[in-house]
């Protein structure tokens, strides 16, 4: 499987089914951006490692496909036959396009930006308990298709956020 993957980035093209990823220090934004397009991101921030997080990077979670910005990194990971990404631009448009040939532009609703926790829809408790804590006085449930992530105890909808990033990812795209 590693070698499928790493020929298919080298190779540049095809797009795989579903990366999984794990990100470095430097990409937080990046991270975020890959989970509203649905992907299942680890970043390093949110892990507690102990000792050196280059060699943790290197050496754990070999079914991700590494994303760094650290060039020295990145060439220990071709070394050992890691799969890994060097991202070479600094803004998050960019970084996003420098994925292109391997991700889809496309938003789901399915998973938590913030935790990369899978989403579900929210009972009625869950709903009353966000607004009251978020001092939202608009009956979400009544306009939008609500989601929730368990672990934040967030609400998720498509509401005029996610139309700014609908703008800015076609902006990307064209
Ligand atoms: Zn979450």
């Amino acid at each position: 499987m590693l070698k499928f993957v790493r020929k298919q980035i080298i190779g540049g093209g095809w797009i795989l089914s579903d990366p999984k990823f794990l990100t470095d220090r430097m990409l937080g934004k990046l991270t975020t951006w890959l989970r509203i397009l649905g992907y299942d991101v680890l970043y390093v921030g949110d892990l507690n490692v102990e000792g050196d997080e280059d060699v943790y990077l290197l050496k754990h979670h070999k079914n991700r496909i590494l994303l760094t910005k650290d060039r020295q990194l990145h060439k220990m990971c071709m070394n050992e036959n890691r799969s890994s990404i060097l991202i070479k631009s600094n803004d998050v448009s960019k970084q996003l396009l420098e994925l292109k040939n391997l991700i889809n532009f496309k938003p789901v609703m399915s998973r938590c930006s913030v935790c990369n926790s899978l989403l579900r829809k929210p009972n009625k408790e869950e709903i009353r308990d966000f607004m009251e804590r978020e001092n939202i006085q608009e009956d979400l449930a009544k306009r939008y298709e609500l989601w929730y992530c368990e672990k934040c105890k967030k609400l998720y909808w498509m509401g005029g956020h996610w139309k700014n990033m609908l703008k800015f990812l076609s902006k990307l795209k064209s």
